[in-house]
């Protein structure tokens, strides 16, 4: 039987920006066998391949993707000993909700998070102070040498990072194991309502990616590493008398260092409200941007080019995109 590989899809319904154009060939994965097939088939035809999962922490081009896009749906889910044994495109929520029904805890600050387990893993997804990270055991994954397993140790963690978020990455994540749950108690369900209360009063409801930029780590040497960079005076003045101050993530970071979030940083620029057509910095929170109806890729692109220039010209920081650009010209990211 020949693969079902579909001819220019469009991408947008499979974001939760709702932008995005088509992809030149397009593969939904609901079988992990099928998965050397459709990548041997790639292969001859010299074409590239991009993995999408929930679609929810990605700028897809207005010209889209001119190769392969396997969208991920592998979705099975158990416990084995005292470990989840879990499939990437499960989304979180599942996972979340598999955790409560078995009275496990650890998942619960994934409440309210979209997209999957398998993203989450390679965007190293967190939030109020705990990543995916602190829970990954191991993962398997497979290129076109094979599959093998990957301990936790070699998948390099860090803030919103792991070793598949780099560009030159070919691993595929086809299973994910998960340890370290505690006991469930009725705190951490009232937790989950709180933090999920917490979403809706600060996040914007219209179309996202979530935030577009990592928050900035101050490191008072001058050391300028990703996302890490030696405060300007004006920018500590700002942010130190802020109560927004986020707890320092457990992944990743000394904890000397404070993060000050990016949406902090674009608020007092006064971008909160900038609109380029129908691409929106969200009034609600400043490191959302918002699609307002019929946005494109390059509306939201000029945001973010704008905020950075405005962002470095106040307080001589250079954000570092937390979203992900994909199809998009290098040089000049028109797209
Ligand atoms: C409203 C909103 C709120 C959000 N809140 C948060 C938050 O609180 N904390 C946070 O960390 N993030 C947040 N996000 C961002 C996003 O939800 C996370 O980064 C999520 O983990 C991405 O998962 P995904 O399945 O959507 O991945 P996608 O966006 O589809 O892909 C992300 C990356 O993972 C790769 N990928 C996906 N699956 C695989 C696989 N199996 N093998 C190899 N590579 C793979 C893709 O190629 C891409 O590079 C938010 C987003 C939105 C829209």
């Amino acid at each position: 039987m020949p693969l079902p590989i579909k001819k220019n899809v469009i991408l947008a319904p499979y974001t939760t920006f709702k932008i995005g154009g088509p992809a030149k060939y397009f593969f939904v994965l609901k079988n992990v066998n099928d998965l050397p097939l459709v990548l041997n088939w790639a292969k001859k035809k010299k074409l590239p391949v991009f993995i999408m999962a929930g679609g929810s922490n990605l700028l897809i081009s207005d010209k889209g993707y001119s190769g392969l896009v396997i969208l991920m749906k592998l979705n099975q889910i158990k416990m084995e000993k005292n470990r989840l044994l879990v499939s990437p495109g499960l989304p979180l929520a599942n996972v979340l909700n598999f955790c409560l029904k078995n009275k496990l805890s650890g998942l619960e600050w994934a409440a309210g998070i979209p997209g999957t387990i398998g993203g989450a893993v390679v965007d190293n997804a967190g939030a109020f102070g705990q990543s995916i990270g602190d829970l990954v055991e191991k993962v398997r994954v497979f290129n076109l040498n094979g599959f093998k397993i990957i301990r936790k140790k070699d998948l390099k963690f860090s803030y919103r990072q792991s070793r598949f978020k780099k560009p030159n990455n070919k691993y595929i994540i086809t299973q994910i194991w998960l340890k370290g749950f505690g006991k469930l108690t009725p705190e951490d369900k009232k937790l989950i309502i709180t933090r999920l209360q917490k979403r809706k009063d600060n996040q914007p409801q219209l179309p996202s990616a979530g935030c577009v930029f990592k928050n900035f780590i101050p490191h008072r040497s001058a050391n300028q590493r990703s996302g890490v960079g030696l405060m300007s005076q004006t920018a500590l003045n700002s942010c130190e008398n802020s109560q927004s101050k986020i707890k320092v993530a457990k992944h990743g970071f000394d904890a000397r260092f404070t993060p000050i979030p990016a949406g902090k940083l674009i608020q007092e620029c006064g971008l909160k409200g900038k609109r380029i057509n129908d691409a929106e910095i969200s009034e609600k929170h400043a490191n959302f941007i918002v699609n307002r109806g019929q946005a494109r890729a390059q509306d939201v692109l000029s945001l973010i080019t704008l905020i950075k220039r405005e962002v470095k010209k106040k307080f001589k920081i250079n954000l570092q995109e937390e979203v992900l650009c994909v199809g998009f010209d290098k040089e000049n990211r028109k797209g």
